[in-house]
């Protein structure tokens, strides 16, 4: 189960959700079982860095779920799915992402801790939590 952060900006009233958690598709397994399904849900990199894995290593499992990021730089939110596989216990990869606008490396935000963020349509620091609509979803 994940959960939708509403945001919104104050000057311009650009709306964005933001996902965190688990949904239906994106949640931890085996990467066995993954790499079974039809579906390639993960990003086409991540993807094939498992198949590459596994063929190393048959044991592997993988922890997948919604993260909220924001660019160090940019101060701008992003949602990605990060993908964390393990061998036993040791952590053997970790996705990391880049800021879409700067390419710089983007950093994961606590969005209970974040208060306000740039808007990224009117670059102002007027994008906040909307609390009016929170959304769960599966
Ligand atoms: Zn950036
Ligand atoms: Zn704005």
């Amino acid at each position: 189960m994940g959960h939708a952060y509403a945001y919104r900006c104050d000057y311009c009233g650009f709306q964005e959700n933001f996902n965190q958690g688990h949904g239906f598709l994106v949640h931890s397994q085996p990467v066995k079982e993954y790499l079974k399904q039809r579906t390639q849900i993960f990003h086409y990199k991540t993807h094939n860095l498992l198949r590459n894995l596994s063929r190393k290593n048959k044991d592997l499992y993988l922890k997948a779920g919604f993260q909220i990021y924001k660019c160090p730089k940019c101060r701008t939110l992003q949602d990605k799915v990060e993908v964390t596989v393990f061998n036993d216990e040791k952590e053997v990869h970790k996705s990391e992402f880049r800021c879409k606008d700067c390419r710089t490396r983007l950093r994961l935000t606590n969005i209970h801790r974040l208060k306000k963020a740039i808007c990224p349509k009117c670059h102002k620091r007027t994008f906040q939590r909307d609390y009016s609509s929170q959304e769960l979803w599966d």
